[in-house]
């Protein structure tokens, strides 16, 4: 609390609240003025008066928070009134809220005014730094749009309720408080217009708006940035204007995002819900009604935290949307078009893997490379479509007798690539050579008369001294090579010498 400046109450408007009947009952009273939204408040009865802004969280009575008071003892059958004076506010109907009575429930109201004010500022802040991190993560701008949608409904509050002065004045309202909450109502819209064109499906109904969507908002950035610069006197008329022309535009485009919902756009229903209370709190003022004077601030506020929260609510949507996208991507450019299997690119990543992991727990690891046998003289025989065909049918052979769908990769062309994590070289033999039978008998299934299908398999299996997946690939290509040069239509091991090569080829058909 402290002293009145010399001269401020000559601007003030004033009231007495008389002293009840009988005179003062000689107990404290405490008188606390909320809502006054702009310059210096005054309260006073008999000698005790005071002053305070808004915002001067130093120098008010500490025991007030969210308004301007004063606690006295007026001598008992007193008739001195209580005298509270103000600046006359910028918007007519913007009136103090006056509490007098006892110290305990005035205090208690202002301490629940505070506690709305402060955790609506907090859920603003909160919802901006979990945006910013959803862009960190997405790296998509409609979270740092967000983000600055958040940072500005926060300002707003705070020039609104009194709270940039806490705990040391961080926004420099001082004089200019009234010039403040204009340019912010105007910012303030923006940001409410911005949320609700992109959610109501308006530009998804007539794509020619987005222009108009992307002036409007451009205009009452524009008007926020002028406010400074205008007289105390066109205050008033700008404020007017910037409330008339929002609710114009917020009614408009809650028609639109009906229409949207209507048709099917879900994105729609949250415009609606996120932007009712605001019509709901703009309306009877504007009117002429009264509605909700008392606690304007707190309503104000919640009504901006509650479109926040119903924007951050479409934001997750938006998250899971690209999240959904970018997995699609990825099994897209990790996926064989035709076959449905890895292709060569995750093929390769999944041997690094395999690689990896056998070295790390010292498992074995095999490898089988097929190449179907003369592809080409099927293709030129029977057509591409035929080739096609028995390309898919290879694949579905090949991944009948392994454990996942990842484990048989198109390497390209007729190539494919079989991989056999765990499995030592003897058994590795064994399930490629039930492979190449499997390949073989496919052909009849086919239903492709005179069509000859076999494949030839090259199987390498880990060596201590491999360094790295790559010569555990190249062995097996040149084990495939060795089984064409063997007469195709068999499985050949990655040496020339043990046991395993010494399985017998089934015949050749090429
Ligand atoms: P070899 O037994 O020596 O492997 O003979 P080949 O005819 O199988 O080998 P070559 O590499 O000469 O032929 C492979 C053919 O595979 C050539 C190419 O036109 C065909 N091809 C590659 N990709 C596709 C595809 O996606 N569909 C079809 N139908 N044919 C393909
Ligand atoms: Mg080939
Ligand atoms: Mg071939």
């Amino acid at each position: 609390m402290r002293a009145c400046p010399p001269g401020a109450l000559a601007h003030l408007q004033e009231i007495e609240i008389p002293a009840p009947e009988g005179g003062w009952p000689g107990t404290p009273q405490a008188v606390n003025v909320f809502n006054v939204f702009a310059g210096e408040v005054m309260v006073g009865l008999g000698d005790r008066v005071v002053c305070g802004r808004m915002h001067d969280a130093r120098t008010r009575d500490s025991r007030f928070r969210s308004g301007v008071g004063l606690v006295v003892v007026p001598p008992a059958g007193s008739h001195d009134p209580v005298r509270v004076a103000w600046m006359p506010p910028v918007k007519a109907h913007w009136i103090p809220t006056i509490r007098i009575g006892g110290p305990s429930p005035v205090q208690q109201e202002d301490t629940l005014r505070l506690v709305v004010r402060t955790a609506c500022l907090a859920i603003a802040l909160a919802l901006a730094f979990s945006a910013l991190m959803g862009f960190i993560g997405a790296r998509d701008r409609t979270f740092l749009v967000h983000a600055a949608m958040c940072l500005t409904l926060l300002l707003w509050q705070a020039a609104l309720n009194g709270l940039t002065g806490y705990p040391v004045p961080w926004l420099p309202v001082g004089d200019r408080e009234a010039w403040w909450q204009v340019a912010f109502t105007a910012f303030g819209f923006a940001a409410l217009l911005y949320g609700l064109w992109s959610q109501s499906g308006v530009v998804g109904l007539w794509p020619r708006l987005r222009y108009v969507a992307r002036w409007s908002v451009r205009a009452f950035i524009a008007v926020g940035v002028l406010v400074p610069l205008l007289p105390y006197g066109g205050l008033r008329p700008t404020w007017w204007l910037v409330d008339h022309a929002f609710l114009v535009l917020a009614l408009g485009l809650t028609c639109v995002a009906a229409l949207s919902l209507r048709r099917g756009d879900r994105r729609a229903f949250a415009a609606i819900v996120a932007v009712t209370p605001v019509l709901m709190l703009l309306t009877p003022p504007l009117l002429g009604g009264r509605f909700g004077m008392e606690y304007r601030v707190e309503i104000i506020q919640v009504v901006l935290t509650w479109f926040l929260i119903v924007m951050a609510y479409t934001l997750t949507n938006r998250y899971g949307q690209l999240r959904a996208q970018r997995d699609a991507m990825r099994q897209l450019a990790d996926t064989d078009a035709l076959t449905g299997l890895p292709n060569r690119r995750a093929g390769l990543a999944r041997l690094d893997h395999c690689f990896a992991e056998a070295r790390r727990d010292g498992t074995p690891l095999s490898l089988g490379f097929v190449d179907v046998d003369l592809f080409k003289r099927i293709n030129d025989t029977h057509g591409h479509a035929i080739g096609d065909r028995v390309l898919v049918a290879v694949a579905d052979a090949l991944v009948a007798d392994v454990r996942s769908h990842d484990d048989v990769v198109r390497m390209g062309g007729e190539e494919f690539l079989v991989l056999l994590p765990g499995v030592d070289a003897r058994r590795a033999h064994a399930r490629l050579e039930a492979m190449r039978r499997r390949i073989a008998d496919t052909a009849p299934v086919l239903g492709v008369a005179d069509l000859h299908l076999s494949a030839s398999i090259g199987l390498a299996t880990l060596r201590p001294d491999d360094d790295e997946a790559v010569a555990l690939l190249r062995r097996a290509d040149e084990a495939m090579y060795r089984a064409k040069h063997a007469g195709r239509n068999q499985v050949m091991g990655d040496s020339t010498e043990g046991p395993l090569d010494t399985f017998q080829p089934a015949s050749p058909t090429g």
